[in-house]
């Protein structure tokens, strides 16, 4: 019993919420040094057109390589970048960074010129004076195509910054640059709002594809979502594909792209060459 109740006393509890404090404080400063330390990096995982097997793009996701912890996913910093604002500085980085590789593989003759970049976008970037401009100077700083590039926003950035995103959203669209809807039925998009957007692509949530080929009911949801899609004349990337017989159900319901470690895990700059280098640019 005693222990029981240890656990449960107030004076521990502080000891553990002040721990857990100082902890988020290290970090927090830590990630503020963490790009003039050069210790952020992207991977890129490819999003593979379903109908020729040939890859349609990347996506840029960003980790941390924490001098003491190791690999940071950004499951657990991007939050935290979020709420601190740090998402600034890291989000202008991940979007020259991604827009400076794809260039870079273009003059490499690695990827064809209709291959995209994807990066995700935080609501709290929209927040951002000149973000706009910032796209823009990245754009042509690095002389990637703007129709290549393609911003993640999820449906809470939407819904939350509606009245804030709006007009950046189609400030950027006008550019020329793709926007796409990430995690795809996880939020609480209304969809008449969804229609005042200017969107290209709806990204269907590993939820939503991982049970394919196995379980029945999530057929019908999923086929929804694509019907969706293409009503509304969008094109469809399903995550988080993993086997085969989701991809063979997905092909037959008439999605367009997959993501998955089927295809690949996300890798650094160089195992991406690599993959395409064995690959001949053949994944299915
Ligand atoms: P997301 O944008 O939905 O990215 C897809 C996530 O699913 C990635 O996790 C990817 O590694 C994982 N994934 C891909 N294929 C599979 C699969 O077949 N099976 C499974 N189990 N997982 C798969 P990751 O890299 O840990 O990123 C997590 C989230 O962090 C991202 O979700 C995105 O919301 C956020 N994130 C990553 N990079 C950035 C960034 O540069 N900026 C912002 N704002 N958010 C980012
Ligand atoms: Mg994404
Ligand atoms: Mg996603
Ligand atoms: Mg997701």
């Amino acid at each position: 019993h005693a222990k029981y109740l240890g656990q449960g006393s107030p004076q521990l509890f502080d000891q553990r919420m002040q721990k857990n404090f100082r902890s988020r404080l290290q970090l927090e400063t830590d990630l503020r040094r963490a790009i003039e330390r050069d210790e952020l990096l992207l991977n890129y995982q490819l999003i593979v057109s379903l109908l020729t097997g040939e890859i349609a793009g990347f996506e840029a996701l960003v980790r941390w390589n924490h001098p003491k912890r190791g690999l940071v996913s950004p499951v657990q910093f991007i939050p935290l970048a979020e709420e601190t604002g740090l998402i600034v500085p890291i989000g202008e980085w991940v979007l020259r960074t991604a827009c400076k590789q794809m260039r870079q593989w273009q003059i490499e003759q690695l990827v064809n010129h209709n291959v995209t970049m994807s990066v995700n976008v935080a609501g709290r970037q929209f927040a951002q004076l000149k973000l706009v401009n910032m796209i823009q100077d990245i754009l042509q700083e690095t002389g990637l195509d703007a129709k290549l590039l393609r911003l993640e926003i999820t449906e809470g950035v939407i819904m939350e910054h509606f009245e804030s995103a709006t007009t950046q959203l189609q400030q950027l669209r006008d550019l020329g640059i793709q926007l796409s809807i990430d995690d795809f039925g996880t939020g609480y998009s209304s969809l008449s709002r969804l229609q005042q957007f200017p969107i290209d692509i709806l990204k269907i949530d590993r939820s939503f594809v991982s049970p394919l080929g196995s379980k029945a009911e999530n057929r019908e949801i999923v086929e929804t979502i694509i019907n969706l899609a293409v009503n509304l004349k969008m094109s469809v990337v399903a995550e988080g594909v993993e086997t085969l017989e989701q991809i063979l159900e997905l092909k037959q319901l008439g999605c367009h792209y997959g993501q998955g470690y089927f295809f690949s895990r996300p890798l650094d700059s160089e195992g991406i060459k690599q993959l395409i280098l064995n690959h001949q640019f053949k994944y299915l």
